[in-house]
C-alpha cells in the first residue's frame, strides 16, 4: 500500500476531550474516526488491524471445534420476551419496529437467537455437544461512551453458544473455551487474567472476565494468591469484633442526631462497627429489599440483587422510606413493615450490643442484638470487599484494575427453562434440555487494549500478529518503488511512504505512530542497501534485500 494512496492519514493532535492514550493514537495514526458518540468508523488501517484479530480468534475458534455462521441482527422481540429479558433494565437494549409493525430487538448479545434456531431442529444426543459462534454487530444502548474503542454503543463480537448434554460435559467445554481464549489473548500480546465474575443480564450462575490490567480499564477486582475475583463478587473473611461481651437488654432512646452514620457514631460514642447500616433498595416490581450490614462495611448492591434474584435494584427515595412508616437515616429492621424482605449478612454474627435507628426522627435503639430482637428473611453475603480484606484463601486482596477484552459464562438451564422446546432427545428416547454456555469477546475493545498496552511516547508498537502492515517502508530523496515491488512479490504486507513532499522527520515520525513492527529506509545514503529497523528496537543494521525478504519472511 502506498502511504499517498492511503485513506485515512495521521494528525498531529488529538480532540481534546479525548483522554485515554490508547484512543488518541488510534485517532492520530487514522485507524478509527467517530460518528456519533461511541458509533466509530474503522478506517482501512483499522479495519486491517481488527481482520487480524479476527483471524486470530477464528483460527483458535475452529481449532476449539466451533463453526462459524450469522445470525440476523435484528431480532424478534417475542424471543426476549420469551426470557423475559426486555423486563430487564440493566441490558442496555435497544428496540426498532418494521413499517408492519413488527418488534425487533437489536441485538447486544445473542442466546435467544441462538436457542431459536437450535430447537427447530430435531437435535439428538448424537448431535451434541456442538458449539457456534459469530461475528457481528451488536448494539448496547451503554449510559456513556467512554474511552474511544473501550465502551461503545455499537461494536463488533465474536460470540459463541456451546450446547452441550448435562453439565459434566459443559465443564469440559468451558475449560476448553478458557484454554482457548488464553491462546487467542496470548497470541494477539495481551496477558490476561482470568477473573470470576458476575453473570448479570446474561444469566447462569458463574462466569470469568479475561482482563488485561491497565488503568484505563472498567473492570475493578482483586487478587490474592490464586484467588482473583471481580469486585461485584469479591469475598472475604470477617473478623469478630465484640463477641466477649455479655449481651445487654435492648433499649429505644432519644437521638437527635444528623442522618449519617458518623452522626451516630458521634452521638453515641460508639465505633462505627458496632452500628447497623441498612440500606432500603426497590426491586423491578416495586418491592422493597433492606439490605442490613455491619457499620463499617459496604453493601455490594450486585451481591443484594443476585441473592433476591432481581432484576434491577434502586435506592428507594426519602418519600418511599417514609411512606412504608420508616425515616430516612433511621431504618432498622426492628418493627419495620412486614412488606420489606430484610436480608442480613453474615457479618452482624461478628458484633453484639450494636446500635441502629427505630424507624422514627430522632429515635435508636441500643443492644441490638441480631437473632434475638430480628430476624432475617434472608442471611446471605452482602458485604463489599476492599483492598487489605481477606480472601478465603488467607491472603490479603489486592485491588487492581483492567480491561475486560472477553468473558465466557456457563448458562447452564436458564435459557433452555425458559424457552420452550429447547430439548433434544437422549439416548433412552426422553426428552432433555441442552445444558449452555457462551462467550464473547469485544473486537473493537481488544484493539484498543492492544494498543493500550503496546505503545511509547512516539506512538503505536503493534504486535506482529495483528499489526495492519508487517513493513513500513521509507523512501528519502532516492526511490524505493523497485524495492517495495521485489517486497509485495515476496509476500510482505508493507505500507510504503511514497511521499516527496514531506522531510525524513515527518516520515519517522508517522512510521513510529503508526507503528508497524518493521521499519525500512531507503536513502542516497544507504546506497545499494536497506535499513533495517525494528519499531520496539533502538539498532539499526543495513541489510541487503535478500536479507530483508529472509528474516520478514521468517517471522
Ligand atoms: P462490561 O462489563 O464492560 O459492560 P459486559 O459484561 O457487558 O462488559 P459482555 O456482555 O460479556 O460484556 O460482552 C462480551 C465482550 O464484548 C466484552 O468482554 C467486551 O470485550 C465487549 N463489550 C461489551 N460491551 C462493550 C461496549 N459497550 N463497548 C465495547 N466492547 C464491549
Ligand atoms: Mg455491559
Amino acid at each position: 500500500m502506498r502511504y499517498s494512496q492511503l485513506f485515512g492519514k495521521t494528525e498531529k493532535q488529538a480532540p481534546r476531550d479525548y483522554q485515554v492514550v490508547s484512543h488518541q493514537l488510534l485517532y492520530r495514526g487514522g485507524f478509527i474516526r467517530e460518528s456519533t458518540a461511541g458509533r466509530y468508523y474503522f478506517l482501512p488501517l483499522g479495519m486491517r488491524v481488527a481482520d487480524r484479530i479476527m483471524a486470530v480468534i477464528e483460527a483458535e475458534m475452529d481449532q476449539a471445534g466451533g463453526q462459524k455462521m450469522i445470525t440476523p441482527v435484528l431480532h424478534p422481540l417475542e424471543l426476549w420476551q420469551e426470557t423475559n429479558r426486555t423486563a430487564s433494565t440493566g441490558f442496555e437494549l435497544m428496540k426498532i419496529k418494521d413499517r408492519r409493525g413488527a418488534q425487533f430487538a437489536l441485538g447486544g448479545t445473542a442466546e435467544e437467537m441462538f436457542v431459536e434456531l437450535t430447537r427447530r431442529f430435531k437435535l439428538s444426543y448424537k448431535d451434541l455437544p456442538f458449539n457456534l459462534y459469530q461475528f457481528s454487530t451488536k448494539f448496547r444502548d451503554e449510559l456513556r461512551a467512554r474511552g474511544g474503542l473501550m465502551r461503545v454503543r455499537e461494536f463488533t463480537m465474536k460470540d459463541a453458544y456451546s450446547f452441550d448434554r448435562n453439565e459434566v460435559e459443559f465443564k469440559k467445554t468451558y475449560a476448553q473455551m478458557a484454554k482457548t481464549y488464553s491462546r487467542i489473548f496470548t497470541r494477539l500480546g495481551l496477558k490476561t487474567q482470568m477473573v470470576a465474575a458476575d453473570n448479570g443480564y446474561i444469566g447462569g450462575d458463574y462466569c470469568h472476565e479475561f482482563v488485561t490490567e491497565t488503568p484505563v480499564g472498567e473492570s475493578k477486582y482483586f487478587t490474592a494468591g490464586d484467588y482473583c475475583a471481580h469486585a461485584e463478587i469479591a469475598k472475604f473473611k470477617l473478623k469478630p469484633k465484640n463477641l466477649g461481651e455479655k449481651s445487654k437488654s435492648m433499649k429505644k432512646i432519644v437521638a437527635k442526631r444528623g442522618p449519617t452514620m458518623e452522626d451516630g457514631v458521634k452521638l453515641h460514642g460508639l465505633p462505627l462497627w458496632q452500628q447497623i447500616k441498612d440500606l432500603m433498595m426497590v426491586n423491578e416490581k416495586g418491592e422493597f429489599i433492606l439490605g442490613v450490614i455491619r457499620g463499617d462495611l459496604g453493601v455490594n448492591e450486585i451481591k443484594l440483587k443476585n441473592v433476591v434474584r432481581a432484576y434491577d435494584l434502586r435506592h428507594a427515595t426519602e418519600e418511599e422510606i417514609i411512606k412504608l412508616g420508616s425515616y430516612p437515616g433511621f431504618i432498622s429492621p426492628i418493627g419495620l413493615s412486614k412488606k420489606v424482605k430484610v436480608v442480613v449478612d453474615p457479618s452482624l454474627k461478628t458484633i453484639v450490643n450494636a446500635y441502629t435507628g427505630a424507624n422514627k426522627k430522632h429515635l435508636d435503639y441500643l443492644n441490638v442484638n441480631y437473632g434475638r430482637d430480628f430476624k432475617a428473611d434472608l442471611e446471605a453475603d452482602i458485604a463489599l470487599a476492599k483492598a487489605g480484606d481477606i480472601a478465603p484463601n488467607g491472603k490479603k486482596l489486592a485491588a487492581r484494575r483492567g480491561s475486560e477484552v472477553g468473558n465466557i459464562f456457563q448458562l447452564g438451564y436458564h435459557y433452555t427453562n425458559l424457552m420452550k422446546g429447547s430439548t433434544f432427545t437422549d439416548k433412552d428416547g426422553s426428552q432433555k434440555k441442552y445444558y449452555m454456555g457462551c462467550y464473547g469477546i469485544g473486537i473493537g475493545r481488544t484493539m484498543q487494549t492492544i494498543a493500550e498496552i503496546h505503545h511509547d511516547d512516539q506512538g503505536i508498537i503493534w504486535p506482529e500478529s495483528v499489526a495492519p502492515y508487517q513493513v513500513h517502508l521509507i523512501n528519502l530523496q532516492v526511490s524505493a518503488d523497485s524495492i517495495y515491488d521485489q517486497l509485495v512479490k515476496a509476500g510482505i504486507e508493507v505500507l510504503y511512504d511514497d511521499r516527496d513532499d514531506v522531510s525524513a522527520g515527518v516520515k519517522f515520525a508517522d512510521a513510529d505512530l503508526i507503528g508497524m513492527p518493521i521499519r525500512l529506509v531507503v536513502s542516497a545514503k544507504t546506497k545499494d542497501k536497506i535499513e533495517w529497523k525494528n519499531r520496539a528496537g533502538k539498532k539499526i543494521e543495513l541489510l541487503g534485500l535478500e536479507e530483508v525478504v529472509k528474516r520478514c519472511l521468517k517471522k
